[in-house]
């Protein structure tokens, strides 16, 4: 699409036909904004209730796009799943999260964990732990710094396949956690069998938890249920201290969210924390 910028780049594959000329001129400029590092990767905080100290930053690509500028992955990650360029770009995505992980340890700042989204397709390969362990072990870095963040549409597409991959994935030392818990399947009983580490509540439920008692009360589920199971609970898309009050209060280990920080570049990360040393 010829769009402004303000415009949206987005891509809709029901209308797949009518746009197929759109489609193919954006399939050809993501694949080039990868070639090329256009790709850029911004960074949010995840918060420990108890200790009030950042343990975790969530990794969330954007496309620095040289005429449109930064565009949100909701406008790229579909077409990239689409068309198989998901593939290459899960694996700039990991790469350069380990690249700016290693820049961070060498400089003695930040020492958090991170945390990278892994899409449905890149499990689906037959070699994906291979590839994943040999990006890390080619850059020397130890992987129990690494959380994948996958969906419960992942797990359940081939959960022979998957419980294979994860369990790889365990022992070389990644931590996995379940994203936008409680909308996917009904089903739970993978959560018994699956080395996962964390569970995060979705952020459809966070959003009315200070003023919804059915979104109250699947909260408060989630995060007993994560509790008995021995998971972490992770509670997404906190915007407003009331919410923050009472995810304290049912004892969520930790947030994401607008109230924290919206997702930031590495530079603007580096600010906010040596900020924070100061105060
Ligand atoms: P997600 O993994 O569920 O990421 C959380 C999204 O919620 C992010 O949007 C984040 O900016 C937004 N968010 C965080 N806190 C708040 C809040 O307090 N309020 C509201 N309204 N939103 C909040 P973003 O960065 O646009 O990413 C959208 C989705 O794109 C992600 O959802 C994830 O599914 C996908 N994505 C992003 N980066 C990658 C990637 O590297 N690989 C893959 N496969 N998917 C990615
Ligand atoms: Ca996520
Ligand atoms: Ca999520
Ligand atoms: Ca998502």
């Amino acid at each position: 699409k010829n769009t402004g910028k303000n415009k949206s780049l987005h891509y809709e594959p029901e209308h797949e036909k009518a746009n197929a000329a759109a489609y193919i001129q954006l399939e050809t400029e993501l694949r080039k904004a990868i070639q090329e590092d256009q790709l850029t990767l911004y960074y949010q905080p995840r918060l420990e209730l108890s200790t009030g100290q950042i343990i975790c930053l969530e990794a969330l690509v954007r496309w620095n796009h040289p005429v449109h500028g930064i565009i949100p992955p909701g406008e790229f990650i579909p077409l990239a799943e689409e068309s198989g360029l998901i593939l290459p770009l899960g694996e700039w995505v990991l790469r350069h999260a380990c690249m700016q992980k290693k820049k961070w340890l060498e400089a003695g700042i930040i020492n958090y964990q991170l945390a990278v989204n892994i899409s449905p397709c890149q499990f689906q390969e037959h070699d994906f732990a291979d590839k994943v362990i040999r990006v890390i072990d080619q850059m020397h870095i130890d992987p129990s710094f690494l959380e994948f963040e996958i969906t419960e549409s992942t797990i359940m597409h081939n959960m022979d396949k998957t419980v294979s991959i994860l369990e790889r994935l365990c022992d070389y030392g990644i931590s996995i956690s379940i994203d936008d818990f409680g909308i996917g399947y009904s089903s739970l009983s993978y959560l018994k069998h699956f080395p996962i580490n964390c569970l995060k509540i979705d952020r459809s439920f966070v959003k009315n938890i200070h003023n919804n008692h059915s979104d109250l009360a699947i909260t408060h589920a989630i995060i007993h249920l994560g509790h008995t199971l021995n998971l972490q609970v992770v509670a997404e898309g906190v915007e407003e201290l009331s919410q923050l009050e009472i995810l304290r209060e049912t004892k969520c280990n930790t947030i994401q969210g607008y109230l924290l920080s919206p997702p930031i570049s590495a530079q603007e990360l580096e600010l906010l924390i040596a900020c924070k040393a100061l105060s």
